[in-house]
C-alpha cells in the first residue's frame, strides 16, 4: 500500500456568489464541503488510478470526523492520529470569476502529541505493508522540519522510498540533512526560484547547473513542474526536459498533487526512469481535465502518456 501523509488536513468549503458584498450579507445556495490537503488529493488520484492507498496524519473534533466520514465514502483507508483539538476549515469564495480564500491555520500541536504521533507512524510502519511513502504540504503549528525528518529517517530504515512535496524553509531544513534519502520532491518553478532565491529562467543548462549542486545530491529524483510547459528533471546523473501536448484545463488546482501521486505510483511499479516521468506528467495532466481537485480518469490514461515528448540531455 501506497502512503500518503497530510499532517493539516481541513475542511474545505467552497461557496459560489454571483457577487461578493464586502461589509454586507451574502447568502449562498451553492456550497460543496469536501476533505481537503494536499496528501489528500494524493491519495485520491492513487485511488482512482486503482492501486491500494491508505492517508496518515493528524486530525481532530468534529471537523476531524467530518474528514473520515468523507474518506469513506470514497472508500480511503485512513490512518488519521486523532487528537482532543478541532480540525480546520479552509474556505473559497468563488465570485465574479475571483477566488478569495479564507484558510484557518488549525490546530497548534503540542510536543506530547507530536511524540505520540511519531510513536503512532512507527507502529504504522511496522504493521502495515507500506511500499511508498508521500508527504506532502506544511506542517501545523507547534511542528518543525524535525518532524518530516523523523518521518523521512523511520521510512529509510524500512528501505521504503519517500516522495516529499513541501516548500521555503521546511524544504531547505530537510534537504540540509544529508543522512536522510529521499526518492523524489516536486518542485514547481516558484517554489524551486523560493529555494534558490533567485528567479530562474526556464534554461534547461541554468536548471541543470543548478540541479548539480550539493543541496540536491542525496535525492533519486528532481522533478520541477512547469504547468503547461510540463517539467525539467534530474534522476541520478541524467537530465530530462519533458513536454506534454496542449490540452483543455477545466481545473488546474492540485495538479502537482496528481503529479507526485503519479510519481508514487511508478515508484511502487519499480517503472524506468522515462516510464516514470510519463506517468506523473500524464497523472498531473488528467487532474487538469477534471472539474474535482485530485481526480483523474483511469480511462484517459494511456491516450495521454502516449503523447508526452521525453528529451534526454
Ligand atoms: P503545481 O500544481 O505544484 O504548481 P504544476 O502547475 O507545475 O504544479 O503542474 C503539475 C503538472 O500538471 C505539470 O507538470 C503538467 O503535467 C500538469 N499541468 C499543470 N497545468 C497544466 C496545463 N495548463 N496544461 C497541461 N498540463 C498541466
Amino acid at each position: 500500500m501506497i502512503l500518503t501523509v497530510t499532517m493539516n488536513p481541513s475542511v474545505d468549503i467552497g461557496y459560489r456568489l454571483e457577487t461578493f458584498l464586502l461589509d454586507d450579507v451574502n447568502r449562498v445556495t451553492d456550497v460543496s464541503k469536501t476533505a481537503g490537503g494536499k496528501g489528500l488529493n494524493v491519495a485520491r488520484v492513487i485511488h482512482d488510478l486503482g492501486l491500494e492507498v491508505g492517508a496518515t496524519g493528524i486530525i481532530g473534533g468534529t471537523l476531524g470526523n467530518f474528514i473520515t466520514e468523507k474518506l469513506a465514502e470514497q472508500h480511503l483507508r485512513e490512518y488519521f492520529f486523532k487528537i482532543n483539538k478541532e480540525s480546520r476549515n479552509c474556505i473559497a469564495i468563488l465570485h465574479e470569476g475571483k477566488q478569495t480564500e479564507i484558510l484557518e491555520k488549525g490546530p497548534h500541536i503540542s510536543e506530547e502529541e507530536t511524540a505520540a504521533f511519531l510513536e503512532y507512524f512507527q507502529q504504522l510502519l511496522e504493521t502495515e505493508n507500506i511500499s511508498v511513502l508521500t508527504i506532502s504540504g506544511s506542517l501545523p503549528k507547534g511542528m518543525t522540519a524535525d518532524v518530516y525528518k523523523r518521518l523521512i529517517s523511520l521510512a529509510n530504515q524500512k528501505d521504503i522510498p519517500v516522495v516529499l512535496d513541501t516548500s521555503g524553509s521546511v524544504l531547505i531544513e530537510v534537504l540540509e540533512d544529508s543522512s536522510l534519502k529521499i526518492a523524489a520532491i516536486k518542485p514547481n518553478y516558484d517554489e524551486l526560484s523560493a529555494i534558490e532565491n533567485k528567479e530562474l529562467s526556464t534554461n534547461p543548462s541554468e536548471w541543470q547547473e543548478i540541479l548539480e549542486t550539493p543541496r540536491y545530491n542525496q535525492i533519486d529524483w528532481v522533478i520541477t513542474s512547469l504547468g503547461a510547459a510540463g517539467a525539467f528533471a534530474k534522476h541520478k546523473h541524467d537530465f530530462y526536459q519533458v513536454s506534454i501536448p496542449s490540452i483543455e484545463v477545466v481545473n488546474p488546482v492540485g495538479s502537482g498533487d496528481a503529479t507526485v501521486a503519479g510519481i508514487a505510483v511508478a515508484l511502487n511499479q519499480a517503472l524506468a526512469p522515462e516510464e516514470l516521468l510519463r506517468t506523473a506528467m500524464t497523472t498531473g495532466m488528467l487532474n487538469t481535465m477534471e472539474m474535482t481537485t485530485g481526480t483523474v480518469n483511469k480511462d484517459l490514461f494511456h491516450e495521454y502518456f502516449n503523447q508526452v515528448t521525453i528529451k534526454k540531455l
